[in-house]
């Protein structure tokens, strides 16, 4: 007999959990008893976030029978049928170059098609829809929140009403989670007048269940540890690795590439050879990090739980439509270290949802106040970069809050993410190891007495520490179970996944190719230079190969310094290595400077038809360099500037200009 408590995710890729399932959301809604689905679209977990969050909003304060549905896990060919009556929400992210997230890949090809075929021959066809719309995207990038305005387009193009504006966040601004406040409101009012709704007092109204499981303890072998699926918790991992199940990937190697205390960038070779996970030069790997040692139990003692951390607990989705995000049963301790973004920025909404189970009356209203004032909330927290726990011992002056249901934050917080790396090395030269090269995160900032470190790359420099010698790392003063669950992870593993990416070279190597990868955005140029350097080996005719890199100083972070000599001495002339150091003259140099002191040159080499890639910081550099080619074009061919941008844009079209930015 199973475990009666056991949520479906327990399989690998939650296939139990689509055993069988309907992909007819007409026919789900119908049978669940829902009157509004909210249809995400996310890669990173802050769609399918504020998806839930609208639907508990629309639940608790307007009384209406929601669900949150994966785009990937329905069909789309009969949205002709949504009843009129019902209303279907949709949250976008784009991603990268403006593309839909992976998960809503089927849905934007159809719904975007040139005539998507429906199930009826309503005229139009989505005259029955009712719909919201809110998008996710990013500024910095060329394709702002491409997908929801391209949807949007779309469904009103086949008849469906919009209600509402069709809402854009803006993470390039910071200001996503202000945007989604600042969207959702009078959204809800339009809504509530359409459909009728009267609002009420919110209340919480939990959507998973939590179990004790008495009967259980943390070394009963049923109990989920930090397994990220039944096949890990058996001791059987098999592939396919992916987004759902990674593989524990052994660290063959590790070192720190900067000569400089207190900024940390590392290099580690994970092994793949023990899986069937294959790459290609240019591709993704993730990383599935672990919490900090000290903020799980910053997280526990907060909530009064450090007694219980080991209690086996069972959670369990209180209706059909709700999935619990992790395998049950397991600890407090697990879930906190394993699957929640503890240490991500505090969502404001959420404040407010957890004034009513504060301590004490003054902490209710400092979170009343905190959760409707966005520049108080700012002031009092977010400008510190707080977590959840810091937080909540923030406003409570220390005082534990044992009174907020643990569901709550299964609800309310985002799953642990992977973090992805830019693969730093050539599937050509070694297709069984991936190299990844990663900056620490670890920032002061003012008004706070410790850093803000992030989570994945400390992780990374402990593992790094302990390879290195260390028996106890501690980076910053953190710790980690580097052991993994059941020390499934010892002698230094990692669980990882690959995503493919279509930042890739031409697939003629004699074409030219003009890298331009400052800091860590050098990570997949040292893959391409390395690829390269294989090919000229193997007789190939390699083409002119020129890399503008750009850091501090050429004695602290020049990353790769006697590697790039190494390929010189292969490629000769067709390898050039342009440096940029921003601190060692008076003036800042950076990449984009250098490659207008060879604007002829570079102009020369896009008529050839060169490739260029770009890779880093998408916010300043990626723009600048657009910007920066635009104008040499224009200077070189004695075009307007207008001119320039536009042969720039259509060689962004052509894949002749990539980009791998975030
Ligand atoms: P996190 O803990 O995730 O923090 C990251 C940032 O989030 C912080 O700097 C801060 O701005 C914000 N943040 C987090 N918590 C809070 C809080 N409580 N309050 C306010 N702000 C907060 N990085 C590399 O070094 N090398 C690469 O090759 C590379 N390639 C990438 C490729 C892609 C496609 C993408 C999407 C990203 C890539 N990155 C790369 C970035 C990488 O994925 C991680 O984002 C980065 O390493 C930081 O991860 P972390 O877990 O250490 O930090």
């Amino acid at each position: 007999m199973g475990d009666p408590y056991a949520s479906s995710f327990a399989n690998a890729n939650g296939a139990g959990a689509k055993a069988g399932k309907t992909r007819n959301i007409v026919e789900k809604m119908e049978e669940s008893g829902k009157n509004c689905v909210i249809f995400y679209g996310s890669q990173t977990g802050t769609a399918e976030d504020y998806a839930s969050r609208l639907a508990k909003e629309g639940k608790s304060r307007y009384g209406l029978e929601t669900m949150v549905a994966d785009l990937e896990e329905y069909d789309f060919d009969n949205l002709d049928t949504f009843p009129e009556d019902k209303v279907a929400m949709f949250v976008l992210a784009t991603y990268g170059e403006g593309e839909p997230t992976d998960n809503a890949v089927d849905f934007y090809e159809f719904i975007t098609g040139e005539e998507p075929s429906f199930s009826n021959s309503n005229d139009p066809p989505l005259g029955n829809l009712t719909y919201v719309a809110f998008g996710l995207g990013n500024n910095t990038y060329e394709h702002y929140n491409s997908m929801v305005r391209n949807v949007n387009k779309a469904l009103e193009k086949l008849g469906a009403h919009r209600v509402g504006e069709a809402g854009e966040g803006d993470d390039g601004a910071g200001t996503m989670e202000e945007d989604f406040l600042a969207w959702k409101d009078p959204m809800w009012a339009a809504l509530a007048e359409k459909m009728g709704l009267e609002e009420r007092e919110a209340v919480y109204e939990p959507i998973f269940g939590i179990v004790e499981r008495d009967n259980l303890t943390k070394d009963s072998s049923e109990v989920y540890l930090g397994e990220p699926n039944k096949m890990h918790l058996e001791g059987s991992a098999k592939g396919p690795f992916n987004a759902h199940n990674p593989y524990i990937a052994p660290i063959a190697e590790s070192k720190e590439l900067f000569n400089v205390k207190d900024r940390n960038c590392l290099h580690l070779e994970v092994d793949i050879s023990g899986s069937n996970l294959t790459y290609q030069t240019g591709d993704h790997i993730a990383v599935w990090p672990t919490n900090p040692g000290q903020e799980v139990d910053d997280m526990l003692d907060i909530l009064d739980l450090q007694d219980k951390r080991d209690a086996v607990i069972s959670v369990k989705a209180l209706e059909p439509t709700a999935k619990v995000p992790f395998p049950t049963p397991t600890t407090f301790d697990a879930i906190i270290r394993y699957h929640l973004e503890i240490c991500a920025p505090v969502s404001r909404q959420f404040l407010g949802t957890l004034a009513a189970f504060a301590p004490d009356e003054d902490a209710k209203t400092e979170m009343i106040k905190l959760g409707s004032d966005k520049d108080y909330f700012h002031d009092k927290i977010s400008k510190y970069h707080y977590n959840i726990s810091r937080t909540l011992s923030v406003v409570s002056g220390g005082k534990k809050w044992p009174s907020v249901p643990f569901s709550a934050f299964i609800e309310g917080l985002n799953k642990l993410q992977p973090r992805y790396y830019s693969i730093s090395s050539s599937s050509l030269v070694q297709p069984k190891k991936i190299s990844i090269t990663a900056v620490v995160e670890n920032q002061l900032i003012p008004g706070r007495s410790d850093a803000f470190k992030g989570v994945a790359t400390n992780y990374l420099l402990a593992l790094k520490q302990k390879q290195n010698g260390d028996a106890n790392p501690e980076p910053f003063g953190l710790t980690y179970e580097l052991m993994g669950p059941r020390n499934k992870y010892d002698g230094i593993h990692v669980p990882v996944h690959v995503r493919h990416s279509n930042f890739k070279l031409p697939s003629d190597p004699s074409k030219p190719i003009i890298l331009i990868g400052p800091g860590t955005g050098v990570a997949p140029m040292r893959g391409f230079v390395q690829e390269r350097v294989k090919q000229a080996e193997s007789g190939e005719n390699v083409g002119k190969t020129i890399l503008f890199f750009g850091c501090r100083k050429r004695t602290e972070d020049f990353m790769y310094e006697s590697e790039w000599e190494e390929y010189k001495k292969v490629l000769g002339d067709k390898f050039e290595l342009v440096t940029a150091f921003s601190r060692e003259g008076a003036k800042k140099v950076y990449v984009q400077h250098r490659l207008k002191e060879r604007a002829k040159e570079i102009n020369e080499l896009l008529q050839n038809k060169a490739y260029i890639y770009v890779c880093g910081d998408a916010a300043n550099m990626a723009r600048e360099v657009n910007t920066v080619l635009g104008q040499i074009i224009a200077k070189e061919r004695g075009v307007s500037e207008t001119k320039g941008e536009e042969i720039v844009k259509n060689m962004r079209a052509a894949n002749q200009y990539q980009e791998d930015v975030w």
